[in-house]
């Protein structure tokens, strides 16, 4: 039941560290790095609270160095699965009905301990395991993951306070936000620390118990996450955590589960499919109509206007299409740009390309590292190798892929011929950017050509000086992107400023880290009581006259 008047203040986003030379989370981080490093971990399953090991152990390795073995984990299936599923269904009534401040103190106390203790050894295991430079990390484990508690906990506090306008002295009514009946099922993708944590963390919150499966390439973070809501003091079996290589029968086992309540995905638009699919397949079998929130793939742009501050447009291009590698959902990976400003934009990313070094996420010169498999790997370097051979598509900057020491793919730029080619409509994935050249008199065309080539709605930039093409810009892409950007890259969405989340193929949009996401995870019950009820059936209009 709710409380009176929210009392969390409005929170502000952690401030990101710098890890400049001479720094002491420099100092810190490199510390906690070769710690690390000295030993391989042993990863179990984490249900009921306890660590769980089946012996079928599957090694991890560095994506940047294959002769690093960081770990080996205890990989389940659908025994692993279903145990899991008993654990949630035996924890959840308790923690449902824990007062909402209960729950949020646990993750409050999470963000807390992740600001200081947990802060480099979550940084240090996403730079290791996902092979993500020391800044790539700190804004993604560290920040994120402390701004997803904090203000997931301020928005529910909002929430739960949020009453019917109108009690007359007669009566009392109120809403009751349930947890969900059932348990909710977390499928976490390779790419965010912060993502997995809050797929969990937010249906948690507000009061569900949860099955998590993260993606095998992010375990060795994921760990960390285990230990932080141990330390935060989770109740067992709120959370737990199933490992494995197939996710086919992990996935099945509790799509398919009568008490399946709710799947909190983040992913590629594919697997999300495959997910509705089933559910839908089972739709007659379920206790209550399972809530699907999937946030998935994009083909973010960034279209330039004649009136573009071109340095502006070349910084964002880079950033935006090569920090960590492009395996970012919102990662700008089309870009369409006036004739008259070609030249200049191509210099300048002739310039800066230049002086990118790429490597080892160890060193920390490096702004980009490697991809994150050999699956990724061979799939962006087949779009590379597509481009090559295409008469369509010119590789004009890198397109070099390196697999001796580890999944190394040059920051690569594709100009191409035609405005569908291949990469211009398919999610890559990969430090890949393709640019469409367009006549200056077509600008208009060209918005209508950004709003259809790709069947993506998740982020999406437009560089203009000019107001009205900006607004031009703002109506005819209005479905085109969830996360629009005027004047800046289509990354880097901060919780509480940008709320993150595209449509179309790209995924339910409900915005994580909002009170759109939260209000997936609870069911209103309307309570209606009345003081002095009536006791006699007839109404006034019934009386002779
Ligand atoms: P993926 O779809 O390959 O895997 C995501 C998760 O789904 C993994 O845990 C995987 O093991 C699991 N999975 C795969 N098949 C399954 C099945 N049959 N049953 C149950 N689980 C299954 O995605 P990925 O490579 O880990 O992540 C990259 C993708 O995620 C990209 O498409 C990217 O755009 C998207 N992404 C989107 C957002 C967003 O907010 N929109 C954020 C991050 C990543």
């Amino acid at each position: 039941m709710s409380n009176s008047t929210p009392s969390l203040p409005l929170p502000e986003n952690e401030p990101v560290m710098g890890f400049a030379p001479g720094s002491p989370e420099r100092a810190e981080l490199k510390a906690t790095l070769a710690d690390m490093m000295k030993e391989p971990l042993e990863i179990p399953m984490w249900i009921g609270g306890e660590a769980v090991k089946t012996g079928n152990l599957v090694e991890i390795r560095a994506p940047f160095d294959h002769d690093l073995v960081l770990g080996h984990y205890h990989a389940g299936g659908a025994d692993e699965t279903r145990a899991a599923i008993d654990a949630a269904l035996a924890a959840r009534a308790e923690w449902a009905a824990l007062p909402w401040w209960q729950r949020a103190s646990v993750f409050r106390r999470a963000s807390e301990l992740l600001e200081g203790p947990f802060r480099q050894r979550i940084n240090a295991a996403t730079m290791l395991g996902q092979s993500k430079n020391c800044f790539q990390a700190e804004v993604d484990a560290a920040c994120e993951l402390i701004d997803f508690f904090r203000f997931n906990c301020y928005y529910a506090e909002h929430l739960y306070a949020e009453q019917p306008p109108r009690s007359p002295n007669s009566m009392w009514n109120q809403t009751e936000l349930r947890g969900l009946e059932g348990f909710v099922f977390a499928i976490t993708p390779f790419n965010f620390t912060s993502i997995c944590a809050n797929l969990c963390a937010a249906p948690a919150l507000m009061g569900n118990a949860v099955v998590w499966k993260p993606s095998p390439t992010q375990i060795y973070s994921a760990q960390v996450i285990v230990e932080l809501f141990e330390a935060a003091g989770l109740p067992k079996g709120v959370i737990n955590m199933v490992l494995a290589e197939d996710p086919v029968p992990v996935g099945d086992t509790a799509l398919k589960h009568p008490d399946l309540a709710g799947v909190h995905f983040t992913g590629s638009t594919p697997t999300f499919q495959y997910i509705f699919r089933t559910v839908g397949e089972n739709v007659a079998n379920y206790k209550t109509y399972p809530r699907l929130v999937g946030e998935t793939g994009g083909k973010d742009f960034v279209v330039v206007h004649t009136s573009a501050n071109v340095p502006a447009v070349i910084t964002a291009l880079v950033r935006g299409a090569f920090e960590y590698q492009g395996q970012k959902c919102s990662a700008a990976s089309r870009a369409y740009v006036p004739t008259s400003l070609w030249d200049e934009v191509k210099a300048g990313l002739a310039r800066d390309l230049a002086t990118i070094q790429m490597g080892t996420p160890l060193d920390f010169r490096n702004f980009v590292n490697s991809v994150i498999d050999e699956r990724s790997f061979e799939k962006i370097s087949g779009y590379i190798q597509q481009a090559k051979d295409s008469p369509d598509a010119e590789v004009i900057f890198g397109g070099e892929c390196d697999r001796s020491k580890g999944w190394f793919i040059q920051p690569t730029v594709i100009l191409a011929k035609t405005p569908d080619f291949l990469t211009m409509r398919e999610e890559v994935f990969g430090p890949v950017l393709t640019i469409y050249v367009y006549p200056d008199a077509e600008w208009t065309e060209t918005l209508e050509l950004c709003d259809k080539t790709s069947p993506y709605a998740l982020t999406g930039a437009v560089f203009a000086d000019d107001r009205h093409v900006i607004e031009q810009a703002s109506r005819a892409l209005v479905h085109s992107a969830g996360n629009f950007y005027i004047n800046d890259k289509p990354t880097g969405a901060v919780v509480g400023q940008q709320p993150f989340g595209g449509a179309r193929a790209s995924g339910t949009n409900d915005k994580a880290g909002a009170p759109q996401n939260l209000l997936r995870w609870v069911s209103a019950r309307s309570i209606k009581e009345t003081f002095a009820p009536p006791v006699d059936y007839r109404y006034p209009f019934l009386a002779a006259e």
